[in-house]
């Protein structure tokens, strides 16, 4: 028994500490989420009597595979693959297959577990998944990515189907690695099973919008949290980070909005186009850059005669919001100090936790500044991904509009409904915690239903 919530959390993070203490950025985002629930385990001691908290920190299975392959020399080389199925209290399990380097069994579990609230937080039916290799995707044929993701799903397709688990995109994977990896998943099965994977191609199930919807609802997210503050987004400029799918569906809705995005960066540094990147010409580079796997954005610089700022990242640019659309831990608290001191007023998280614990409390503790978390702004994409499936389901494809006005009210929903949460447990306007507890309790309450397992 316990005198506190902040005991009984306590005592879950000293849990996770000692079962996964080499797991960094899962440690970080257990901590983040947890921390954030205080009042809610203090209002509900019957989910510290079940042990919620600590069953949600375990899996219910992590998943670890040989992924051998040939290259174009004919050598043999070997990743590992992964998938780790993290909860499906509310439905299948669902999330992304990230290929690169940096992955890790904590960057999997971090992102399985952040997955389980975001899932939760789009009102779809959808538990926690991610998976993945440390497969390096930058300058490999056309010819070693496809042996490598159908070796990669060889491993893999044990343990998914469209009622159990599925897959999709994220860092490494987009529309072409989607082909390859459902093409041997329905070569295995003799079942042509579209909705075991979404972010498919349209001629197979593939939904409109999905390329587009997590930069576009994160827009749409931002555009909430803007009215809220009596503003919108015309007019406002953007420093961005990253260049990918996720940086290219915000910039086109930003444009389409009256925005300016100013920046956008790769592993090589960053660029600044005082002019905005807003023509058509500019945002249509940014799919050629993403395709040609270079890893580089000074190809932007070079083809528009922008400045290039080699090694640095965007966040000394002036700008009215702040939007890291790269990957985990890009801004740390030296970065947090640039956009506090250039007077960005909205920090938009957009990749999954872009920013570092003490990022996220300096930029939380400025009065002037409003901060929105990730596992909210991000869930668009998912969300259209559990569009896909329930199209795939009908045997029936959506049209744009009608994707996209669903898109439109599932992040309102998400907005709304973490501004109810927080306000619910006396924590005022905060978009972190009422995220975690939008997500958490919906997660909570159908396994408090489910017996204990
Ligand atoms: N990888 C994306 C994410 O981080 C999308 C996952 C999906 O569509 O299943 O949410």
């Amino acid at each position: 028994t316990y005198t506190s919530a902040k005991e009984y959390i306590d005592a879950v993070i000293e849990t996770a500490r000692r079962r996964d203490g080499n797991k960094q950025e899962f440690l970080q985002c257990v901590k983040e989420v947890y921390y954030s629930l205080e009042k809610v385990i203090d209002a509900h001691p019957e989910y510290v009597k079940a042990d919620i908290l600590t069953r949600m920190i375990e899996p219910d299975r992590f998943i670890s595979f040989r992924v051998a392959w040939v290259d174009d020399n004919g050598f043999t080389q070997i990743n590992r693959g992964y998938r780790v199925q993290f909860n499906s209290a509310i439905g299948p399990y669902k999330g992304g297959l990230r290929f690169h380097p940096t992955v890790t069994p904590s960057v999997m579990f971090f992102l399985g577990f952040e997955q389980t609230f975001k899932n939760s937080l789009t009102g779809l039916p959808m538990g926690g998944a991610k998976g993945g290799s440390d497969f390096n995707p930058a300058g490999k044929s056309d010819g070693e990515v496809m042996r490598f993701c159908q070796s990669f799903m060889t491993g893999l397709y044990h343990y998914i189907g469209p009622d159990t688990d599925v897959p999709a995109g994220d860092i490494g994977v987009g529309a072409r690695e989607i082909g390859y990896l459902f093409g041997q998943y329905k070569r295995i099965r003799i079942a042509f099973e579209n909705g075991v994977i979404t972010g498919k191609p349209r001629a197979y199930g593939g939904s409109l919008i999905r390329p587009e919807a997590t930069g576009y609802g994160a827009v749409y997210y931002t555009n909430e949290v803007l009215n809220h503050e009596n503003e919108s987004i015309q007019g406002k400029t953007f420093a961005i980070s990253g260049f990918g799918n996720v940086a290219w569906g915000a910039i086109s809705k930003i444009v389409e909005l009256g925005g300016i995005p100013l920046t956008i960066s790769g592993p090589d540094g960053y660029i600044y186009d005082k002019d905005g990147i807003v023509t058509k010409e500019k945002i249509d580079y940014l799919l050629e850059m993403r395709a040609s796997r270079r890893d580089r954005v000074q190809d932007y610089a070079d083809k528009f005669g922008v400045p290039f700022y080699p090694g640095k990242r965007p966040w000394e640019v002036k700008a009215d919001v702040a939007m890291p659309c790269a990957t985990q831990n890009e801004v740390d608290l030296e970065d947090a100090k640039k956009i506090a001191a250039n007077g960005t007023r909205y920090y938009i998280e957009v990749a999954n936790m872009p920013s570092t614990s003490s990022a996220l409390e300096y930029l939380s503790a400025r009065e002037n500044i409003i901060v929105a978390p990730s596992k909210a702004v991000n869930a668009g994409g998912v969300c259209v991904s559990g569009l896909e499936m329930s199209q795939n389901s009908q045997r029936l494809s959506w049209t744009a509009e009608e994707v996209d006005t669903r898109l439109k009210t599932a992040m309102k929903d998400i907005y709304n409904n973490s501004v109810d949460a927080a306000k619910r447990y006396g924590l005022g306007y905060n978009l972190v915690a009422g995220a975690n507890i939008a997500g958490f309790e919906k997660v909570a309450d159908a396994m408090m239903t489910q017996g204990v397992y």
